[in-house]
C-alpha cells in the first residue's frame, strides 16, 4: 500500500514518521560503525555525513505537512495512536524551535569533538580538547536560546533526555543521596574486602560473558557483541541489537559491563514490533534505560544468588587467578566499596558521587562560573573533596568520559536517576515474582525478563518515565528505596 499525500491523516503521518525512523536507523549504524570499526582517519568525513543525515531528519520532521497532520489528529482516541501523536508532537515542537542549520552544526561538532577527545584522552592532553569543549558550550547556549520560556538553562538540556524532569527534581533526589552516600563511604572505606588479582585472559572472559548472556536470553541471530574502548548498546531496528564491551586482562570489569549493556539491549529488543519505524519504537527515557542496565548489572549480576549459580563455572576458567578464591570472598570482592577516580569502574555507592560531581560541574560550565581552562584543576579538587581520591592525570580525570565531546550536557543525572528507579522497580518485581533468589541460583532469569517485558519493555516510548513508574510501582520518583537497599547491603 502506498501512503501518499491525500491518504487518511493517520496513515500519512505514520508513513512520514517511518521514513524519519529509517534515516535514524542509518544514523545509528553510522554511529555504531564510527565507534566499533571505522579507522580514526575517517572522523571528519563521517561527521559530515552524520550532519547531513541529521539535517534531512530535521527538515522532514518540522515540515508543514507533519505540522498539519498533527493538528488534524489532535484528539485521536485509540490509545496507541494517541501516544504516537503525543510523542511525535513533542518531537516536532522541540525540533521546530531549532534551526536545521544548528541541528546539523551540533551533529558535525559531535563527530569532530569525539575524535578530538579520543586523541586528547590517549595523550592525557586536556589543552588539545579545550577548544572543542568551548565549541560545545557555545552550541549549547545557542540551543538553549531556542527555548526562552524554560525556567533554567539546564532544564532545557535535561528535558531532552528526561521529559518533564527539572533541575529542581534532580536536586531534590541528589541532595538526599549526597549526605547518605558520603556517610556510607566514611563508614565502609577500608573494610578489608578482598581484592581480585588477574590474569584473566581475554578469551576466557569472553567465554564467561557469553555463558551469562546465553542464560539471560541472548540470541545469536538477532544480537551481536564487539569490543570497543567505551562500551555501549544500540538497536538499529527490529532483530538487530548490538552490544559492545571492553575486556582487559587485569580485571573482570568487562563481565559487568556486558551485563550492563545487555540491560540496555534487552529493553530495546523487547519493544513491541508494532511500534517499529515509529517514535514509539525506542526506550522511553534515559533514566528508565539506565534502570534496566543497572538492574541486570547490579541487582542481578552482583547478587550472591547469581554467583551461587555462576561462580562454579567462572572459577575453572581462571585457575591461576581464582583457584584459591572462595565464592564468598569473590562476592565480597565484586561488591566492595572502593573510592577511585573512574566513574565506569565505580562501585554502587561511590558511583552516585561521580554523577553528582558531573551534574554540578556541567551547570557551572554553562553558567560560566567555571572556565574551561580551569576545569581540570576544579575537577581534581572536587574528586578529592567528595571521594578522597587523587586524580593521577587528565585521562583518569576530566577526560575520562566522552559525553561532553558529543554535546551530551544534562545526560549524566539520568544515570543516577536510573539507579534510583532500578530499585523501585526491583522491589515490585520481587513482590510479584516471589523467590527470585532461588531462580537465580539455578541460572534462571526468564521470569524476571518476562515480567519486565510485560510491564516496561514492550511499551517503548508509549509512557513517560513518570507514567511508567506510577503504572509499575504505584509511586513517584523516590530515592528512599534505593537508599534503603544500599544501607541494607553496605551498612
Ligand atoms: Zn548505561
Amino acid at each position: 500500500m502506498s501512503v501518499t499525500a491525500g491518504s487518511p491523516p493517520l496513515d500519512r503521518l505514520k508513513a512520514l514518521l517511518a521514513e524519519i525512523a529509517d534515516l535514524r536507523h542509518a544514523e545509528f549504524l553510522l554511529d555504531w560503525d564510527s565507534r566499533v570499526s571505522m579507522p580514526r582517519g575517517g572522523a571528519d568525513a563521517r561527521a559530515q555525513s552524520a550532519a547531513t543525515l541529521t539535517r534531512l531528519m530535521h527538515e522532514r520532521l518540522v515540515s508543514d505537512e507533519v505540522s498539519g497532520l498533527l493538528e488534524a489528529l489532535d484528539g485521536v482516541e485509540e490509545e496507541d495512536d494517541a501516544a504516537l501523536v503525543r510523542v511525535a508532537r513533542r518531537e516536532w515542537e522541540r525540533a521546530s524551535r531549532v534551526p536545521a542549520e544548528l541541528a546539523a552544526e551540533m551533529a558535525h561538532a559531535a563527530g569532530v569533538g569525539v575524535a578530538a577527545w579520543d586523541r586528547a584522552k590517549a595523550a592525557s592532553d586536556f589543552d588539545s580538547f579545550a577548544p572543542h569543549l568551548e565549541r560545545q558550550l557555545e552550541l549549547k547556549h545557542r540551543y538553549i536560546e531556542c527555548f526562552p520560556e524554560t525556567q533554567t538553562a539546564y532544564d532545557v538540556l535535561l528535558d531532552d533526555y528526561e521529559e518533564g524532569t527539572t533541575t529542581a527534581d534532580v536536586l531534590h533526589v541528589f541532595d538526599r543521596l549526597k549526605e547518605e552516600l558520603v556517610r556510607l563511604i566514611e563508614r565502609r572505606a577500608g573494610d578489608g574486602s578482598p581484592v581480585l588479582h588477574g590474569p584473566f585472559p581475554v578469551e576466557q572472559q569472553q567465554r564467561a560473558s557469553r555463558i551469562v548472556l546465553d542464560a539471560f536470553g541472548y540470541d545469536e541471530t538477532m544480537w551481536r557483541i564487539d569490543e570497543t574502548p567505551h562500551p555501549f548498546a544500540s538497536k538499529m531496528g527490529v532483530g538487530d541489537v548490538r552490544l559492545t564491551t571492553h575486556t582487559e586482562e587485569g580485571d573482570l570489569i568487562s563481565l559487568f559491563s556486558t551485563m550492563h549493556e545487555f540491560g540496555h539491549g534487552v529493553y530495546e529488543f523487547e519493544i513491541d514490533d508494532a511500534y517499529a519505524r515509529s517514535p514509539l519504537g525506542l526506550g522511553t527515557s534515559s533514566a528508565i534505560h539506565e534502570s534496566q542496565s543497572r538492574m541486570w548489572e547490579n541487582l542481578v549480576g552482583r547478587s550472591p544468588d547469581f554467583w551461587r549459580w555462576f561462580y562454579p563455572q567462572l572459577q575453572p576458567l581462571f585457575p591461576e587467578a581464582l583457584g584459591g578464591v572462595e565464592e564468598e570472598a569473590f562476592v565480597r570482592a565484586v561488591n566492595a566499596i572502593r573510592p577511585g577516580p573512574i566513574r565506569g569502574d565505580a562501585d554502587e555507592v561511590t558511583y552516585g558521587l561521580h554523577i553528582i560531581l558531573r551534574f554540578e560541574l556541567e551547570q557551572e560550565l554553562l553558567a560560566g562560573t567555571v572556565a574551561v581552562p580551569d576545569l581540570p584543576e576544579v575537577w581534581n579538587a572536587r574528586v578529592k573533596e567528595y571521594l578522597g581520591v587523587d586524580v593521577p592525570d587528565d585521562a583518569h580525570g576530566v577526560l575520562q568520559d566522552m559525553h561532553w565531546s558529543i554535546g551530551f550536557f544534562g545526560y549524566f543525572p539520568t544515570y543516577q536517576l536510573g539507579n534510583v528507579v532500578s530499585v523501585q522497580i526491583w522491589e515490585r518485581a520481587r513482590a510479584d515474582l516471589g523467590n527470585l533468589e532461588a531462580q537465580f541460583e539455578r541460572g534462571e532469569f526468564g521470569s524476571l525478563r518476562e515480567w519486565l517485558r510485560e510491564r516496561i519493555y514492550r511499551h517503548g516510548s508509549k509512557y513517560t518515565l513518570r507514567e511508567l513508574l506510577t503504572r509499575v510501582t504505584g509511586s513517584e520518583l523516590d530515592p528512599e528505596p534505593y537508599l534503603q537497599y544500599l544501607r541494607t547491603k553496605f551498612a
